[in-house]
Order: structure tokens, then C-alpha cells, then sequence
């Protein structure tokens, strides 16, 4: 039998789960651009809508000067700019995977 191979996508599933990791972060331990793993993540938070067993986790971007949280921003792509301060350190945003512990 041939050695179990993940595919990206399963490696980042694996990767998130319960814990936040950062695109960039993803990207490192994937071995794929950052670009991609956001194409990952997009699917991923497609597929796991329809999973009750599991729940998609976004931590928000933040202003590292101002302390300016994106919080509705529903874009996975980190922003540029805080439209607060004008600053340009903005830290990423993070994701992970919640096992569901009970129902809501
Ligand atoms: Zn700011």
C-alpha cells in the first residue's frame, strides 16, 4: 500500500484544528504560496458550513499601533491599511477549526 498523502487542503484542515494559525504561517508549513492557502481556506469555510460537527474560527485582524480590531471584514486577505490610525502595521488575520462541543 502506498504511504497516506494529504493534500494541501487536508493539511491545512489538519493544521487549524484547534488551534489560529496565519495564512503566512500555513503557507511555511504547507510548502505552498500564501495566495493559495487563502483559495484553501475559502473552500474550506464552504465545506465546513455544511459540517455540524465543526465550526470555522476567524480571528480578526488587528492595527498593532492602535489596537483597531477589522472585526467586519469578511475577506480572508489581510487589509492594508488601518482606516483608524493610516498605520500600516496591521497584524494578520488568524484561523483555526472549533470542534463543536455542544449544540447552540
Ligand atoms: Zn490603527
Amino acid at each position: 500500500m502506498l504511504p497516506q498523502e494529504q493534500t494541501p487542503r487536508q493539511r491545512i484542515v489538519a493544521l487549524i484544528s484547534g488551534t489560529l494559525r496565519s495564512a503566512r504561517q500555513l503557507a511555511e508549513l504547507v510548502g505552498i504560496p500564501e495566495r493559495q492557502v487563502e483559495d484553501h481556506l475559502t473552500h474550506i469555510v464552504r465545506s465546513l458550513s455544511r459540517d455540524r460537527a465543526k465550526r470555522f474560527v476567524l480571528e480578526p485582524s488587528e492595527c498593532r499601533d492602535c489596537g483597531y480590531g477589522f472585526r467586519n471584514r469578511t475577506r480572508l486577505t489581510t487589509p492594508s491599511r488601518c482606516p483608524r490610525c493610516r498605520s500600516e502595521a496591521i497584524a494578520p488575520p488568524r484561523y483555526g477549526i472549533d470542534l463543536r462541543t455542544e449544540q447552540p
